[in-house]
C-alpha cells in the first residue's frame, strides 16, 4: 500500500500546499481521498489523473472538494480524453450539493460534458465500498457538517484517514491496527471545553494514533500560521512512532 500526500492545508491553501487530498495505491487500485483546492496539480505529478479507479470524499467542505470542479474541466477538455468517467463517491447528500455548486458554470458547456467525465454517486456509510482489491469503510466523525472517517484495507494492510473530526468521535476502535493514520491536527489549543468541537489538536491526533496502535502518523489539515513544527512537537508528546507532517509529494509505502 502506498500513500502520497497531495496537500495538507486546513480550510484554505497554505503557501505551496493545497488542502486535503491523498493518493492511495494498493495492489490493483489507485484512488484519491478528497480533492481539495490545489491538489489536482500535485495529483498530476504522481498519477494519470484520467484513469483513477475512484475519488472518495470524506465530507462536503470546500477545502475537501473544490478541485472536483477543476477536475471536470481537466477531463472534459483534455486533448487525450479519459477512457471512461471517473467514479466520484460522495457522502450522503453530497451529489445535490456538488451539482448546485457546479450549476453556474455548467451553462457554458454541452449538456453531457461532465457526465462523460465523472460518474457522481453517493456511498452508504454503513456498507463497505469495494474499489478493486481495496475495501473502504466509514465511521461517523464529529464535525459541523456530516463527515466520515475512512479506513482502507487491501492485501492485509490498512490505512486510516480521519477526514475532519473532533475528539468526541472516539475513532480509536475504528482505526485499531492500521499501519498508517492520516489525522487532522487543525488546532494546537482546544479553545475551551467544547465537547462537540469539530477539529483535533495535534496532541489529540497523536493520542488517537497511539490508541489505534498505528506505527506511522501523518499530521494533516495544518495551518501555516500555527507553525508546522509546533504541531509535530505537540503530537510527539502523545505518539512515539514515526511522525510525518503532510506536505505535497510526501509518499509512504508499506
Ligand atoms: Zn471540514
Amino acid at each position: 500500500m502506498r500513500l502520497t500526500v497531495l496537500g495538507g492545508s486546513a480550510a484554505g491553501p497554505n503557501a505551496g500546499m493545497g488542502c486535503s487530498g491523498y493518493l492511495v495505491e494498493t495492489g490493483s487500485s489507485r484512488f484519491v481521498l478528497d480533492l481539495g483546492p490545489g491538489t489536482l496539480p500535485e495529483l498530476r505529478r504522481h498519477a494519470d489523473f484520467r484513469t483513477l479507479d475512484a475519488i472518495v470524499v470524506s465530507h462536503m467542505h470546500v477545502d475537501h472538494v473544490l478541485d472536483l470542479l477543476a477536475l471536470r474541466h481537466a477531463l472534459a477538455y483534455n486533448p487525450v480524453p479519459p477512457p471512461r468517467p471517473t467514479p466520484v463517491w460522495l457522502p450522503p447528500g453530497g451529489a445535490e450539493l456538488l451539482i448546485r455548486a457546479a450549476a453556474p458554470f455548467d451553462t457554458c458547456d454541452e449538456p453531457d460534458t461532465f457526465s462523460r467525465t465523472v460518474a457522481i454517486a453517493e456511498y452508504d456509510p454503513l456498507r463497505p465500498l469495494p474499489i478493486r482489491d481495496a475495501i473502504v469503510t466509514f465511521a461517523p466523525a464529529v464535525h459541523n457538517v456530516p463527515a466520515w472517517a475512512i479506513r482502507i484495507e487491501a492485501g492485509g494492510r490498512a490505512l486510516g484517514y480521519t477526514g475532519d473530526t473532533g475528539p468526541a468521535a472516539a475513532l480509536a476502535p475504528f482505526f485499531l491496527g492500521v499501519r498508517l493514520l492520516v489525522a487532522e491536527a487543525t488546532l494546537l489549543d482546544p479553545g475551551g471545553n467544547n465537547p462537540d468541537r469539530g477539529s483535533l489538536t495535534a496532541e489529540e491526533a497523536g493520542a488517537l494514533a497511539a490508541a489505534a496502535e498505528a506505527e506511522i502518523l501523518v499530521l494533516s489539515h495544518l495551518w501555516q500560521e500555527r507553525g508546522y513544527e509546533a504541531s509535530r512537537i505537540q503530537a510527539a508528546a502523545s505518539f512515539r512512532g514515526r511522525l510525518e507532517l503532510a506536505r505535497p509529494g510526501l509518499a509512504v509505502e508499506w
